[in-house]
This record gives structure tokens, C-alpha cells and sequence, in this order.
């Protein structure tokens, strides 16, 4: 052999990178050897279908010829192809594949059975038929593929973002039988890991050296046209390879992952498909690699495959029990992190834990949310009340603005509650078992020296796909060889116990993991927000009222599977693409009609609880009303008596906590509400604990809280001022307002309609005006001032036809501090209103729930809302994100008419001396309002529960799962502080026992019960479940 001296590093890498190249020189170059012969398909039939059709039904299609060249659509169709050959006796020996190149998703059915998914987009083109043909096998066969006509990311038109393409065509370029050389399979994967680590490994490390000129050395040894010298270049490769890591080597933890999102740029309907797909690729590999794990999280799909695939579905449970096929998470679906509620968080892993659990036999130990935009602060206690310890994402990797400072921490919740947590430093949940990759792990990890594991998941994501074996012979090779970290195919608990090992040098991160970009995801599909808090909202109180008429009335059968199917169906749209609102039109309208049939199922049910309950019937009109109060809390509020006339009536009524009131007489108000109008068109309501005024366009030019003697709007500002931002981010349009529409602030300032006033006064004083935002939109409003009501509530009504607008309403007030608080799952939180720092000032636009309140000492204001999610505190002005209309990926967005309630309310002592939770829970459960039987007719009250601190929330009343004779009922602490309190109740119940949030008892002791009392004690954002038994 010739001596080899200096060579250009350049030209050698190059040099064997062509020697592989798919693209360049594949005539003589080894890839160009990778099939040997190959032989057409025998007959090729076809027909489309524009639904999704069983096999069954599908066999019996009308199918007519067809041929490789061949196009198939429109997008969402279905093209199912009967396929036969002969596979030629001479390739007797050979490891022989059926291929199938096409654009969109295929399946390929042989037998009956689905047997592999089929991608060019996620490197599957090759279903196996024999890996050494002999002659006992079948040589003819049948096999049916079923193509569906959209991409791994849908069809978008120019851009993967963009609404879908609804007339692309998808082509067929190759179906034939071909000879698969695996002896030149396995020295293309040789080259591959060698060549990458010449030119991945930096020049400053001798070992990229060496991988450079052992590729040379492999070129320089193998005739692409004489396999026998195949064997030598190997020989060449694996001394390399097999040169090992020293022990100090960081350990990498390859998890075979398929990212599918439940609906996104796809509906529903198609993931179903993309489930069976990815997964019977998954056990094709796990057949032939039984060292190979694979994590799968949303006990959602599963149950999807399990309806729809039971076969399929059935062998994935043979490899569950084999320990290759993993199931993560505990959830339904993967969803949003940020505004399900708490307790729709709490069923998320209820539900899932539950499926797990009856499924596979167990509940999962880790929390798996790689994807979401973002992390609640109070999902460490969630996980911990369900069984759940471990928690992996790398979302945060997105961040615009701050890099987080950990990979593997202790995540600490508001109440205290630490959960052990895992970035992959990869910094992604779809990795293709790269040199490169790994590398980066290794370089990424923030926490060198403290952590010495990452994990590492490979396969397509996203759109389904999953792991390839090209991934899994990669990975292979780099399990110890120098100058790479060590790889081992590992499962979660055998990673997250390596962790636990050794955490005393771990760092611990208290408060939310908030993600600095997709915040537009907050405001983006209002319907989708609105369906969400208000089947949140139906759901408690069908629940409730069930509970209650279980247990006092005979004969009433709890909703049990009703309920399961309803809340399944809102879990299911809190998925991390559907609740964000960053899914097609037709996810939109799917998840529409989900909250429709949760709320006309939900009504229904409600009604007939309420009913059994209170015994009345809608359909009589007495003069006397019931109303029922799901709240723990006494209400005094004002009502619209339902009478024959038909005509409104208004009354000021009071209703105990968690019970109902016979009303029979309105109370009289102890200061009715006054409205005057001034001269120039401006109105002023007074109500004796705010007097508040407004101009002509129906802004705020005065909020006086009466009693404090305290100016709300600065001098010169106005509050409910609508504002319009223009609204145009750097790509992901339904996800992302940038900063820099702050710059583009327009305020609205031109009446329709000057404000007129409905109600006179009284019992209630209200308003009305319509404002003009755009020749095409308009926003109409009508604002109240009940007696006894310590905040004013603005119904709104919008006409909205946008483009790239933002809409917000502002109330700048008089208060001034550092810190803005929001509600949370159970509890708030505090933001900063200043902006000092980057990582304040990466919260320009935030999430909350029902409120947010600025308060100095003393005093304060609260915002509070019925169904928006969006909010931002800057300095003094408190703002409501109202509106967006982005145009992709659904170009029809937030497109229409909206109707949203939001309220202003000042108020002495802190948010929680003046019960801002209370009344924002209040706006969001309206007081049920049932026409009692003629029979009645003195008031009376009646009350379920009751607690003695306004700390404690009772959140939850439901029958317990599985059990008839018991209820469970859920409360948490919602000040911040710690509690010693008792509940009554007027329920008979016989035991109560301390439960987690699955509902397994904590402890075997019974709480004592004392004259129909249990004492409380609760510590900061606590949540408590308890047992009881009837
Ligand atoms: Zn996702």
C-alpha cells in the first residue's frame, strides 16, 4: 500500500462522504449497491374514498387499475391499492423487500392484519417479505396499502403552517420487489457514524483524526462491485468503533419516541391512523431488536388503536408485558400546560393513570409533556397527588429571549412540592441516533459536573413515524466508542432511577416553567377558550348537583359513564394544539362540536339532577323561584325571576353555600344602584360601594371605591379603553405575538352608538354603547352595576373581521407595585410589572385564569373573566388580551361573532381579604335558577357543605370512581396560607378518609366527624382530597 503522509482534510472527509452520498456518484459508489435486482409488482388496482373506511369494507372497493406514475387525491382522501407478485425463484437466500415510494402516509395490509407503516417522509419505504427467501415461503402474494392523501404534517399550501392545500395530489413513484444487501446495509452505517465523527468531533480532538483516516482507509479497501471485500472495511471499522470510552463518560439514554400530536395540522380522525401506522412500525423493529424500548405516552391514542386496531392493538400489549413497549405520562392526552383548570388537570392523569393502569397494569411513574408551551406551577403537586415523581420536557429549549439554566433539576411547585425534572439536553423529542446529536447532548447539558445521564428519544415526531432500524443500527454502533458519550437503549424508569442515584448537587427551580414565545396561544380561537372554561364550568356543576341528589334523593342514578364520556371529550381538546389554538379549520370545528355535545349532553343531565333535587319543573311558573348555588360560599346577587308574562323581573336574592334558596320575596338592596346621566352624554352609577363614570365612548373616565374614598382611574386615563395592536409575528402566526406589537398600540375612539342606559336603577344600572374598531368590526357592550355587587361587569359583544390585529382592552388604575398576581390551577401566582431584567421583560404577555389583581398595601384592583386567558400588567395598567386573527394555520380564525364577559373591581385589603376569588368564581357559575311548585310558598334554605375560612375552596364534588356508597370531594387552600378550619355538612355521611388526587386512601384512619364537622387543616396552595363514605 502506498505510504500515506499529509493529506487535505477536506478532500479525504469529502472523499468518503461521496462514497456513500445518496445523491452524487451512486453508479459506482457503495450506496448505489444497497438493492440488488428488482422485479415489478405482478398487478396494481386502486380506489379512493374520501372517508376513512375499514379494511373489511375497503376489500370490497371497486378497484380498476392503476400504475407507478400516478397520482391520487384530493387531500384527505384515501386511495386503497390491491397489490399481488410472484417473488422470482432465483432470489432464493436473499433478503427480499416490497417497496413503496409514494407521497402521503401508507399502511400496508397483508393477511387481514396491518403489518408496517409506510413514509418517505419519515424513511420508511420497505416492508420486509422474507429476510432469506427459501423456497417453503410463499412466492405469490396479496397485500392491500392503504394511502392516505396528506403529508406526515398535513398539506399545508407553501409552508408546513399554512391551512391545507384542500386539492394536492399525491403520486406513486415506485412499488416493486427488490434485493435488500444487507452486507452493504451495515458498511454504509459504518461510514456513516465514522465520517460523522471526523467531521463532528472538533479538529482539536486527535480522535476526528483518527475516524478520518479510518473512513480513508475503508474507501481505499472496498471494491463496491466485490462484496467479498466488504469484510475487510468492516474490520477496519469495528477496531475503531471498539475502541473504548473512559469511565467517566456521560451516559446517554436512547428511548425509541414518536411524537404524535392528537390534532393539529391534521384532524382528529387522521391521527387514529397515524397511531397504527407509527406503532406497527414500532413492533416490526421491536421483532427484530428486542433490546429496543419504545415510550408511548396520551392514553387517548391507545384507546383509539384499541377500537379501531384491536389486533394490533393486542400485540402492543404483548410487548408492554415484554417491558419493550413502554407506556408514559399518566395523562389522557398530552396537553396545554397552561389553562386547563385544576381539577381538568387532575382528570387529565385520573383518566390516564386509570387506562393505565387496566390496560398495562400500571399507573406511569413519569410525567411526559415534551411538547407543551409552557408549565403551570402547580403541576408538581398534581403529579405528586397522582403517582408521579419524574417529569420530562424540553419545550423550554424554545425560548426567544433566556436560556434556562437547567437540564436535569428539582421542579418546585407553589405549595411546596418538588418533582425530580429532565430536559433532554438534545434539546428535542425526535432525534435520528446521530453523532452529531449525541454530541450535543453532551455539549448542551447546563449541568455538567452535577449530572452525568441524559436521556436521548429518537424517531419522526410530530406526525407519527417513529424510530427507524437505520436509527437503531446507529445507535448501536456508538454504545462505547471513544470520543462519543456512551449510548444505552434504556427505558424512563431505568434513566430517571440513574438520576435519582445521585441528586445532591442538583439545583432546584421554584415557580412556573414559563415558555417565552407561542404566548399568543393564550388569546388565539376565543371559541375554543370559551367552549373550555365553560364545559369546564358545566361539568363541576353536573357533578355537584348529582352528588348531592345521589345521596338525598332515592332512585337517582349518578351520571357515571355520561360524565367519563363528557370529561374525556374535554380532555381530549385540551390537547396541546387544539386548546392553544394552533390547529386547522377542521380541528377547529371537530373540537367546536366536542364542546357543543358536552354542553347540550351536559344541560340535559344537569337539569335532570337539579330537578330530582329540588323537585320542582321547569315547566311551571309560580312566583316563587329555587336557586341552587354550587359555590361553598353564601351569595347575595341579583337574579332574573322567570315569570308567565314572559317579561324579566329583576331581584335581589340571598342563597347559601353549596345549597339552594326558596325565594319567595326579592330582598330590598340597602342602597339601590342610582344612574344619572350628565350632560355631554356621560353616565354615572352609584351603588353605595362604587360610583363609577363613564363618557360617551363607554370608557371609565371615574372608578370610586365609596368606602375607601379611592380614585381607581388616574387623572386623564380612561379604563375599558379597547386598544388595537397590529399583530404580525416572525413565523408562527396562531402561535406567537411578538414584543413589538406593544410599538403598534391604537386605541378606539370611535362611537357607533353613544352610551344609552338600559336599566334605570334599582336593583341593577346598565348602559349599552357600540364602538367602532374597523369598517368590518365592531364591538357592542353592555355594562352593570348591580346593588350589593362590589365590581362592574362588561358584556361584550364583538363583530370581528381581521387581519393580523390584536384586540385588548386596558384599565389603567392608581395602584402602584412591583408584582401583578393571576390565578392559577389552584392557587396564583406573582409576575413582575417592571422590566428590569430580560427574563422580566419576556413576560410581556402572560396567562391566568379567572383573575388578575394589582394590589399596593391596603388596596387594589381585580380583573376578572368568563372565558379569556391572556393578560398583561405593565407598570399600572392592567390589560386583557381579547382577540387575535392570525391566518395560519386556520385562515379563518377568531373569524365572526364573540360574546365575553370581563369585570372591573376595586377593593380594600388584599385580593384575598376582598374575596376577588370568590366573585371571579361567580362570574364564571351564574346562580341556577328553577321556578319552585306552586305548593311553596315560605322561603327556606338548604345547605350541602360549608367552611368556615373564605381561604378554603371546596373545588370538587363527584361520585367516587368505582364506588356507588361514597363521594369524593376535593378542596384547596387559595390564600397563600396555612389553615386550621372545619367543613359541615348536612350529608349523612358515615367515614371520611384522606385521599390522593387518584382517590387511593393516604392513610387508613378515618378523619373524626363532630357534630356533622370535620376539621381542616391545610398548609400554602394545598390540595386535599377526601373520602366520604355514605
Ligand atoms: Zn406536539
Amino acid at each position: 500500500m502506498a505510504a500515506l503522509v499529509l493529506k487535505n482534510r477536506r478532500a479525504t472527509l469529502e472523499r468518503a462522504e461521496k462514497f456513500v452520498s445518496p445523491v452524487y456518484f451512486t453508479d459506482v459508489n457503495l450506496r448505489g449497491r444497497l438493492f440488488g435486482a428488482n422485479c415489478p409488482v405482478e398487478s396494481l388496482s386502486c380506489f379512493l374514498t374520501e372517508s376513512r373506511i375499514s379494511y373489511e369494507t375497503a376489500v370490497n372497493g371497486d378497484f380498476t387499475a392503476a400504475k407507478v406514475g400516478d397520482s391520487f387525491g384530493p387531500t384527505w382522501w384515501t386511495s386503497w391499492f390491491r397489490v399481488t407478485f410472484s417473488i422470482p425463484q432465483e432470489w432464493k437466500g436473499k433478503e427480499v423487500h416490497f417497496v413503496w415510494e409514494s407521497e402521503g402516509e401508507a399502511m400496508v395490509w397483508r393477511n387481514s392484519s396491518p403489518v408496517q407503516g409506510l413514509t418517505k417522509e419519515g424513511e420508511k419505504m420497505s416492508y420486509i417479505l422474507s429476510e432469506n427467501l427459501t423456497d417453503e415461503e410463499a412466492h405469490s402474494v396479496e397485500l392491500y396499502v392503504e394511502l392516505a392523501c396528506n403529508g406526515l404534517f398535513g398539506a399545508g399550501q407553501g409552508s408546513m403552517i399554512a391551512p391545507p392545500d384542500p386539492q394536492c395530489k399525491f403520486t406513486l413513484h415506485k412499488a416493486e420487489l427488490v434485493v435488500f444487501n444487507r452486507d452493504v446495509h451495515e458498511l454504509l452505517t459504518d461510514f456513516e457514524i465514522i465520517t460523522d465523527m471526523a467531521k463532528y468531533i472538533g479538529t482539536e480532538n486527535q480522535r476526528s483524526y483518527q475516524a478520518l483516516y479510518t473512513a480513508n482507509k475503508m474507501v481505499n479497501a472496498c471494491d463496491v462491485a466485490d462484496p467479498a471485500t466488504f469484510a475487510e472495511a468492516r474490520r477496519f471499522a469495528d477496531a475503531f468503533l471498539q475502541q473504548k470510552n473512559g469511565e467517566s463518560q456521560h451516559v446517554v439514554h436512547a428511548m425509541g419516541h414518536c411524537h404524535i400530536d392528537s390534532a393539529w395540522l391534521w384532524p382528529y380522525e387522521e391521527t387514529i391512523r397515524k397511531c397504527a401506522r407509527s406503532w406497527v412500525s414500532v413492533l416490526r423493529l421491536m421483532e427484530k431488536n428486542p433490546s429496543f424500548v419504545f415510550t408511548c405516552s396520551q392514553a387517548q391514542q391507545l384507546e383509539w388503536v384499541k377500537s379501531w386496531y384491536p389486533g394490533l392493538y393486542a400485540e402492543i400489549q404483548e410487548y408492554a408485558e415484554k417491558g419493550q413497549f413502554i407506556v408514559v405520562g399518566g395523562t389522557w392526552v398530552e396537553m396545554d400546560g397552561n389553562l386547563p383548570s385544576g381539577e381538568s388537570m387532575v382528570r387529565q392523569f385520573l383518566q390516564g393513570q386509570a387506562f393505565f393502569q387496566q390496560e398495562f397494569g400500571r399507573h406511569c411513574a413519569e410525567f411526559w409533556l415534551p411538547d407543551t408551551f409552557g408549565y403551570s406551577a402547580q403541576l408538581p403537586q398534581i403529579m405528586k397527588g397522582c403517582g408521579i415523581t419524574r417529569f420530562l420536557t424540553q419545550k423550554l429549549s424554545w425560548n426567544l429571549v433566556n436560556e434556562f439554566p437547567h437540564h436535569t433539576f428539582f421542579w418546585e411547585g407553589i405549595d411546596g412540592s418538588r418533582v425530580l425534572t429532565h430536559f433532554p439536553p438534545g434539546n428535542s423529542y425526535e432525534m435520528h441516533g446521530k453523532v452529531e446529536e449525541l454530541l450535543n447532548t453532551v455539549k448542551n447539558n447546563k449541568d455538567k459536573g452535577r449530572v452525568n445521564h441524559s436521556a436521548f428519544l429518537f424517531g419522526f415526531g410530530d406526525g407519527g413515524g417513529g424510530p427507524t432500524q437505520e436509527m437503531l443500527d446507529r445507535l448501536h454502533r456508538m454504545q462505547n466508542t471513544d470520543g462519543l458519550p456512551r449510548v444505552q437503549l434504556s427505558t424512563p424508569d431505568t434513566f430517571f432511577s440513574a438520576l435519582e442515584g445521585d441528586t445532591t448537587m442538583l439545583c432546584t427551580w421554584a415557580g412556573e416553567l414559563f415558555l417565552e414565545l407561542h404566548n399568543g396561544s393564550y388569546t388565539t380561537q376565543a371559541k375554543i377558550k370559551k367552549g373550555n372554561r365553560k364545559c369546564e364550568c358545566i361539568l363541576r356543576s353536573i357533578e355537584i348537583v348529582s352528588s348531592l341528589a345521589a345521596v338525598q334523593k332515592d332512585g337517582f342514578q349518578y351520571p357515571s359513564s355520561q360524565l367519563q364520556q363528557l370529561w374525556r371529550l374535554l380532555l381530549l381538546n385540551q390537547f396541546h394544539d387544539v386548546l392553544p389554538g394552533t390547529c386547522i379549520q377542521s380541528v377547529v370545528e371537530d373540537a367546536v362540536k366536542y364542546y357543543e355535545e358536552i354542553q347540550s349532553n351536559g344541560d340535559k343531565l344537569l337539569k335532570e339532577a337539579i330537578q330530582c333535587l329540588l323537585g320542582g319543573c321547569v315547566q311551571e311558573t309560580g312566583r316563587n323561584v329555587n336557586v341552587l348555588n354550587t359555590l361553598p360560599w353564601e351569595r347575595t346577587e341579583v337574579i332574573s325571576m322567570p315569570r308567565l308574562e314572559g317579561e324579566e323581573v329583576l331581584a335581589l336574592i340571598k342563597v347559601p353555600s353549596v345549597g339552594f334558596a326558596t325565594v319567595t320575596s326579592p330582598m330590598v338592596p340597602p342602597h339601590p344602584v342610582i344612574v344619572t346621566v350628565q350632560e355631554g352624554g356621560s353616565v354615572t352609577m352609584e351603588n353605595g360601594i362604587l360610583r363609577v363614570e363613564f363618557d360617551s365612548l363607554g370608557r371609565m373616565t371615574s372608578l370610586l371605591h365609596l368606602l375607601y374614598k379611592r380614585e381607581t382611574v388616574p387623572e386623564g386615563s380612561h379604563g375599558n379603553q379597547f386598544v388595537l395592536f397590529d399583530d404580525v409575528p416572525l413565523y408562527w402566526d396562531a402561535w406567537d405575538v411578538m414584543d413589538y406589537h406593544l410599538e403598534t398600540r391604537k386605541p378606539m375612539l370611535q362611537g357607533l352608538q353613544p352610551v344609552e342606559v338600559v336599566c334605570p336603577g334599582g336593583v341593577r344600572g346598565s348602559i349599552r354603547h357600540t364602538l367602532r374598531v374597523s369598517d368590518t368590526s365592531r364591538i357592542r357592550q353592555e355594562v352593570t352595576l348591580d346593588a350589593c355587587c362590589p365590581y362592574v361587569k362588561f358584556k361584550t359583544e364583538v363583530e370581528w373581521h381581521e387581519a393580523h390585529k390584536f384586540l385588548k382592552v386596558e384599565f389603567p388604575t392608581t395602584v402602584h407595585s412591583p408584582n401583578a398576581t393571576y390565578e392559577i390551577q389552584f392557587g396564583h401566582i406573582q409576575r413582575p410589572t417592571h422590566r428590569n431584567t430580560s427574563w422580566d421583560w419576556a413576560r410581556y404577555e402572560v396567562w391566568g385564569h379567572k383573575w388578575a389583581d394589582l394590589s399596593e398595601h391596603g388596596f387594589g384592583v381585580a380583573l376578572l373573566n368568563d372565558c379569556k386567558y391572556g393578560y398583561s400588567v405593565h407598570r399600572n395598567v392592567m390589560t386583557l388580551s381579547l382577540l387575535r386573527s392570525p391566518k395560519s394555520p386556520d385562515a379563518t380564525a377568531d373569524m365572526g361573532q364573540h360574546q365575553f364577559t370581563y369585570a372591573i373591581m376595586p377593593h380594600t385589603g388584599s385580593l384575598q381579604e376582598a374575596n376577588v376569588i370568590q366573585f371571579a368564581y361567580n362570574i364564571n357559575y351564574p346562580l341556577h335558577i328553577v321556578p319552585a311548585g306552586p305548593g311553596v310558598c315560605a322561603s327556606s334554605t338548604w345547605s350541602a357543605f360549608s367552611i368556615q375560612s373564605p381561604a378554603v375552596v371546596l373545588e370538587t364534588i363527584k361520585q367516587a370512581e368505582n364506588k356507588n356508597k361514597a363521594l369524593v370531594i376535593r378542596l384547596y387552600e387559595s390564600h397563600g396560607s396555612t389553615v386550621e378550619t372545619w367543613l359541615h355538612t348536612s350529608l349523612p355521611i358515615k367515614q371520611a378518609i384522606w385521599c390522593d388526587l387518584l382517590e387511593k386512601p393516604l392513610t387508613a384512619k378515618c378523619c373524626s366527624i363532630n357534630d356533622s364537622r370535620i376539621e381542616l387543616s391545610f398548609t400554602p396552595f394545598q390540595i386535599r382530597t377526601l373520602l366520604l363514605l355514605l
